[in-house]
């Protein structure tokens, strides 16, 4: 009888009270964290927020100061980097040149002594799952950058880890081999059933592929949830503004029959929300700009409506992002879907406009 309710939050890796310093310099803080297996695990964060010292400690390049890192109920501190069930994949890729794509794929296999005809058996598989059948005989220098990814995803997952890191892996691809690239490590993920924990700089990308993020802040967890539980529910105006765009304002909360009213900006209608249980006094309020409408006419149907004239326009094709200035001077994010089925109608510069948004559009953040 497992002590986690669903079989699929069975957890493989748990960090408990680990805190990792550097001399005085604390780079991981008192962390604690559990990542399931066959979990696609993102962690998110600014530079020098800790996300390489977390994964250079589930490696093995790093011992944490005080705490424990287990890997499927077993204490790592003992096991060096070379014996644990993990592998690491580098921006870098680091494949030997001189080796085939094959060759590089078999290199760790070798190196364990494995007999060859299992090697050849393991390598064509691996061949398969990456689809590189017909550039098994190339070497490096020979194939796309794209290719190389996949040469380094096939190496790395040769051995069958329980674990794969990986750090910026499609750092060195353009943006659009990137997107796609996104689905085939999401597809390969699911067919191997490894456990993978990326690193990346790129929000949308940590919410493509991952089954749940981690944003961190100064070696701390600011919020673990899936992609759209930290999109939609942040729990902090730190994590509304690192993920997504986001309109971020200052107000006083108070009991209403609705909920809460916030009261904000001076000459301006107090904003109804559905506050958190006992917020009050100083708050943030954080609204999506997708979740206000914009119109020429004055919305009768919902709670919030404010006014302001069209400050700026970015027209992104599927969507047109507008910069409307209120009469306090204050600008506000709106987007809206550009349809010319519904023929929606488009604003200019300095139009008359209407923001209107529902009692649950936004979140009421303490800090
Ligand atoms: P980036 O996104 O820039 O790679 P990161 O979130 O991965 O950053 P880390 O590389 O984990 O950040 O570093 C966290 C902090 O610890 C940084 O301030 C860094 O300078 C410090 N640090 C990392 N390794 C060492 C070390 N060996 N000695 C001293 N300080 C270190």
């Amino acid at each position: 009888f497992a002590p986690w309710e669903n079989a699929d939050e069975k957890p493989l890796i748990e960090f408990q009270n680990v805190t990792k310093r550097f001399g005085d310099f604390t780079a991981i803080d008192n962390l604690n964290l559990q990542i399931y297996e066959r979990e696609f695990f993102a962690l998110l964060g600014p530079s020098g927020c800790g996300k390489t010292t977390l994964m250079r400690m589930l490696a093995g390049f790093e011992t944490p100061t005080e705490g424990t890192i287990l890997l499927g109920g077993q204490d790592m501190a003992p096991i060096p980097p070379n014996k644990r069930a993990t592998n690491m994949m580098f921006q870098s890729y680091a494949l030997f040149p001189h080796l085939s794509v094959a060759d590089n794929i078999a290199f760790g296999l070798k190196r364990d002594g494995i007999p060859k005809a299992d090697i050849d058996a393991r390598v064509d598989e691996m061949i398969r799952l990456v689809q590189l059948g017909q550039f098994a005989k190339r070497k490096p220098h020979q194939i796309s950058g794209g290719q190389r990814q996949r040469v380094a995803l096939a190496r790395s997952l040769a051995k069958a880890p329980k674990l794969l890191l990986l750090d910026e892996p499609l750092g060195a691809l353009d943006k659009k081999l990137r997107q796609e690239t996104q689905f085939e490590l999401m597809d390969i993920q699911e067919k191997t059933g490894t456990t993978f924990v990326i690193v990346t700089h790129d929000q949308e990308e940590a919410m493509t592929v991952a089954s749940r993020v981690a944003v961190m802040d100064h070696g701390k967890l600011i919020q673990v949830d899936t992609p759209a539980g930290i999109y939609e529910n942040p729990n902090s105006t730190y994590v509304a503004d690192f993920i997504g765009d986001v309109n971020i304002l200052e107000g006083h909360a108070a009991k209403s029959d609705a909920g809460c009213q916030i009261t904000w900006a001076e000459g301006q209608p107090a904003i109804n929300s559905n506050c958190g249980t006992d917020l009050s006094g100083k708050v943030h309020f954080a609204i999506r700009p997708e979740k206000i409408t914009v119109s020429a006419d004055k919305p009768t149907d919902k709670p919030n409506v404010l006014q302001g004239k069209v400050h700026d326009i970015a027209y992104l094709g599927n969507i047109s992002t507008y910069h409307v200035r209120l009469s306090n001077g204050q600008i506000i994010k709106a987007q809206s879907a550009n349809n010319r089925r519904l023929s929606r109608r488009s604003f200019t510069w300095e139009d008359d406009v209407y923001l209107s948004f529902t009692d649950t559009a936004g979140v009421v953040l303490a800090e």
